[in-house]
């Protein structure tokens, strides 16, 4: 059978683009590419190496967007560098505030993509939810990502960009500063992260530095949909928490809406997760379950996820996500008392099962509901399109 979506990675925009004014945008280097973008401008090796140590600071660490700030940089040297380079921001295209205090930005690449954040603050924590990719490739049914036709791959520049605005516009500079609000991130806006390994790692290692964004990778929480193959390297060369987009414990559910499943079946991915290097009782995995009526959610559901995650003694924890409706969504909301009922019988085994409340749903900014205004713009406007067609024929 056809599997819905093309389930292979997409082509990436993997070298920074450059900009229209010829300078190379700073953000999202690594510091040795830094040294390699100052030496390639013309400064000798040690100097090179100096600055991008110094420069890498400022950039990851303070926060600062202009090279005038950078004191402990020649005053001379500051029109040279600003000559060859910039220190970019994501351009937000709208930023919206949830009753709840939930907060999205819709956000535009220079190649006129678009990509949403969102911002989840808690009594105890802030959690910031970071998109890897520009729409997603597999086709989840009920993800309203999953629909969209555009995809590509976010640069690392993209992606560590998303943080350092919402360090940005939340006054979280420096990064060693206490009683932030924004305390995690959780890759868990549009796109497959491990279908965007290379980035995802480079600008999660700048996330993770401690003379970078300085966030320790226990507060940051990798969310795959089952990239089976990729799960080894991400628990290695990354080495954040790992979630997992679990939804169904069989074959035939799970074949449905996530449509991966045809290529790494239950078993294996569970079997990836009790390899996952680093998971522990100490740091458990998180197992993502989206209650769908009738579909996902009846008591042997429940029975089953228990046996699955006991066969292969994973340290797990379940998370609950009732589903987030979207216009034309082919699934319902699986009822309170269900979802109660089931998450009982996961906790009654000895696993934690909370519900996840659906946060920032007045600005489709709820789990699974972002797919950018713009898409939807242009979603209307070929529908105003083929109605004037159909007019025009009639
Ligand atoms: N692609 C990755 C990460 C992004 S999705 C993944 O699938 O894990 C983040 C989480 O939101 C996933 O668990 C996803 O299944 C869930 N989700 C998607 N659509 C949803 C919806 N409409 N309602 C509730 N959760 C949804
Ligand atoms: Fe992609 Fe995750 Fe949505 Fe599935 S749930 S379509 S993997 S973003």
């Amino acid at each position: 059978m056809q599997i819905p979506g093309h389930i292979d990675p997409v082509p990436t925009t993997r070298a920074p683009v450059l900009r229209e004014d010829g300078r190379v945008d700073l953000v999202g280097l690594s510091k040795d590419q830094i040294k390699a973008e100052l030496l390639n401008a013309g400064l000798d090796a040690k100097q090179s190496k100096l600055r991008a140590k110094q420069i890498w600071h400022w950039v990851y660490n303070r926060g600062v967007t202009d090279f005038v700030a950078m004191t402990d940089i020649a005053k001379a040297q500051h029109p040279w560098l600003d000559q060859h380079f910039v220190i970019g921001r994501p351009e937000v295209v709208e930023a919206q505030v949830s009753t709840d205090g939930t907060r999205k930005w819709l956000l535009r690449s220079p190649d006129a993509q678009d990509y949403e954040m969102v911002f989840i603050p808690d009594a105890d924590r802030g959690t910031l939810c970071v998109s890897s990719q520009v729409g997603c490739t597999l086709n989840c049914r009920f993800c309203h990502t999953g629909t969209m036709r555009l995809v590509r791959n976010l640069t690392p520049g993209e992606i560590v960009g998303q943080v350092m605005l919402a360090r940005d516009s939340l006054g979280e500079w420096p990064s060693a500063q206490d009683g932030r609000m924004l305390t995690n991130i959780v890759m868990m806006g549009m796109g497959e992260p491990l279908y965007n390994f290379d980035a995802v790692r480079d600008a999660l290692k700048i996330v993770m530095d401690g003379d970078g964004l300085a966030l320790s990778k226990r507060r940051i929480t990798l969310s795959t949909s089952g990239v089976v193959p990729m799960m080894e390297r991400a628990g290695k060369e990354i080495g954040v928490n790992l979630a997992v987009s679990l939804h169904a414990v069989t074959k035939e559910i799970r074949d449905e809406i996530v449509p991966l499943n045809r290529k790494y079946g239950i078993e294996e991915l569970l079997q990836a997760c009790a390899d996952y290097p680093g998971a522990n009782n100490a740091r458990r995995i998180t197992f993502e379950y989206v209650m769908l009526r009738d579909k996902n959610d009846s008591d042997e559901d429940a029975r089953e996820l228990v046996r699955l995650l006991r066969k292969y003694k994973l340290p797990a924890k379940v998370n609950l996500i009732p589903f987030n409706p979207w216009p034309g969504a082919p699934y319902d909301t699986s009822t309170p008392e269900r979802v109660k009922a089931f998450s009982t019988i996961v906790f009654e085994a000895g696993i934690s099962a909370p519900v996840r409340t659906p946060r920032g749903r007045d600005i489709d900014a709820a789990c699974g509901q972002l797919k950018t205004s713009s898409e939807r713009k242009s979603r209307a406007e070929l529908d105003r399109l083929a109605e004037e067609k159909q007019a025009a024929l009639g």
